[in-house]
Parts: structure tokens; C-alpha cells; sequence
């Protein structure tokens, strides 16, 4: 790896929401990112120079996928706590939870759009976080404030640099918030794979999903990848979309407390690689966000995963 060479790789050290514990509060790894970047670090010499730097999502922008209304909202110490699912929150200074929770989830948004552009330029590229599928126009839910992939569609359409887009999304929990902004509009390919017993269980958003893989608890590694492999690279040959945005959660891994399926580390690089090598041998530009994952493992996952697909993309 040479040294200097700025890569299609979009971070913040601001990404890692940390205060007053609330860690504690909600099964997550704040220090998630952070982790990936010092894995990355560690043994691919790779430095935060390298990064690209997300910005801050603007109320504006995010008007091209979310009601006014909603977007008011969020000065409300009760949205903010709904969408997180941590009522405690409402004990918490508004001027805090905005500038500590939602403060880095607009960088995070914002960072989606400059890797959906770094992809459309380099072939592929990573947001080292977004993903947030369950966000819809009037509402965010599951812990998913901002529509970030739907908004990555717009723009780069607005922008001319695509017409048509396919939403890979393999994190362990249906992505009701995508299908339920864009299920109607037939540029827009839904693939999703995940646990059908777990949240949301929307089942109504079902017909919008182009690609539905519902799973049952506890697959395998066996079962889950054997299924990707047959599955995807029809949906790619059917849809044959202009870019692809991958949700990739890492909540399907087997020690995860909320996916409840059994997919090993391994399991979780193999996929990655499978969806990557897919984008690339068909051309199509790749934009991978981070999703779900709440175990404490998923960070040096994530660096591992990452680590391969810089090598096989180098090769
Ligand atoms: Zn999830």
C-alpha cells in the first residue's frame, strides 16, 4: 500500500457517538468505527490522511427525502429519544442530543453522499457508516434517523451520474425505510436478504422488494452464502442497475445480541468479497455503508473485511 494515496474510503473520528454512556443504554459499539480504522491501520499501514471527509447534511438536502414536518420534529427531545429507543434521552439537553447523537449522524449522511460520488468516479467506494434502512419520509425508527441510501439516489440522479440503482441490503433486519420511499419507483431494485422473525416485520413493504430472501432464525454460514451466491448475481443480470448500494450490516453475525443468525466472521468477509467481486466484474460502481452490528467484534470484523477488499481490489 502506498503511503500517501488518498483512497475511496469516507471517515470522521466525530462517526463514534460516545456520551454519558450511552453505550450502556443501547446494544451498541460506539467505538465501532474507530476500531475499523485502527484495524486498517495496523496492518495495511493505512493513515486518517487517506480518508475522504464526510460534511454535515444539511435540513435542505435532506427535504429531497423527508416531510418538513419530520425534519422539524427533530428539535424534540421525544422524536430523538423514539427514533434512538432510549427514552431516557428526554432527560438529556436538546442542544446536547443534537450536537452529540445527531451532530454525527448528519456527518454520516453526508458521508454516504461523498462516497455515492467517490464510487461513480473510482468503481467502488465505503462510508464508514450510514446505511440507515429504516428511515422513512415521515419518520425515523430503529435507531435510523436519516434516509441516507434513498438519499444518495436522488442526488447522483439530480446530478445526472445515474438513472437507475439497485439497493443490496444484507444487514440481519428487513429495510423497511428504503422500500417504503422507493418501492414504487422501478429504477430503484430492492435485494434484501434478512432474519423475516426479527424487527420490523413489515410485511406490507414485502411487494416492494424486487428481490425478497426472508431467512428463519440461526442460518448458517453454509445455508446464507449458498443462497447469496445463487441469488444476487440474478437479481444484478435482471436489474442491471447503475450503481450499487450495499447495506452491510454486520448484525448477522452469529454473537450478535439483535439478529439472531449464525453467520461467523469468516461467513461475514466471504460475503463481502462474494457482493464486491459481483459490482466489479459487471462494472457497476459499488457503494458500501456500514448498517447495523452490535457486538463488540463487529468494528475489527468490519477491518478485516475491508482489509481483503482493498488487497482484492489492488490485485
Ligand atoms: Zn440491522
Amino acid at each position: 500500500m502506498t503511503t500517501d494515496k488518498k483512497l475511496p474510503i469516507v471517515y470522521d473520528k466525530a462517526y463514534n457517538i460516545g456520551f454519558f454512556g450511552i453505550e450502556k443504554l443501547h446494544p451498541f459499539d460506539t467505538a465501532k468505527y474507530g476500531k475499523i480504522v485502527k484495524h486498517l491501520n495496523k496492518t495495511l499501514g493505512i493513515k486518517t490522511n487517506q480518508f475522504h471527509a464526510p460534511y454535515a447534511i444539511s435540513n435542505e438536502e435532506l427535504l429531497k427525502v423527508h416531510s418538513e414536518h419530520y425534519l422539524n420534529s427533530l428539535n424534540n427531545k421525544e422524536t430523538i429519544a423514539g427514533v434512538a429507543e432510549m427514552g431516557i434521552l428526554t432527560k438529556l439537553p436538546l442542544k446536547m442530543l443534537q450536537n452529540k447523537l445527531l451532530f454525527p449522524i448528519r456527518l454520516a449522511t453526508g458521508g454516504t453522499l461523498v462516497a455515492g460520488s467517490l464510487a461513480v468516479e473510482h468503481g467502488w467506494a465505503i462510508n464508514l457508516s450510514g446505511g440507515y434502512h429504516h428511515a422513512k419520509e415521515n419518520n425515523g425508527e430503529g435507531f435510523c434517523f436519516f434516509a441516507d441510501i434513498n438519499l444518495l439516489i436522488e442526488t447522483l440522479r439530480e446530478e445526472n451520474k445515474i438513472k437507475s440503482a439497485m439497493i443490496v441490503d444484507l444487514d440481519a433486519h428487513q429495510g423497511n425505510g428504503h422500500e417504503s420511499i422507493h418501492g414504487e419507483d422501478s429504477l430503484v431494485y430492492i435485494f434484501d436478504m434478512y432474519n423475516q422473525h426479527i424487527y420490523p416485520r413489515e410485511f406490507q413493504l414485502k411487494k416492494y422488494i424486487d428481490y425478497d430472501i426472508p431467512l428463519n432464525h440461526k442460518i448458517s454460514d453454509e445455508t446464507y452464502l449458498k443462497l447469496l451466491k445463487e441469488h444476487l448475481p440474478k437479481a444484478i443480470e435482471t436489474s442491471k442497475p447503475d450503481i450499487m448500494i450495499y447495506a452491510a450490516g454486520t448484525d448477522i453475525y452469529e454473537h450478535d445480541p439483535l439478529g439472531n443468525l449464525k453467520i461467523s466472521k469468516q461467513g461475514i468477509i466471504e460475503r463481502d468479497s462474494i457482493v464486491f467481486s459481483l459490482a466489479l466484474q459487471n462494472d457497476i460502481p459499488i457503494v458500501m455503508l456500514l448498517s447495523g452490528g452490535y457486538h463488540k467484534d463487529s468494528g475489527p470484523i468490519i477491518g478485516e473485511s475491508i482489509e481483503k477488499l482493498i488487497n482484492m481490489i489492488d490485485e
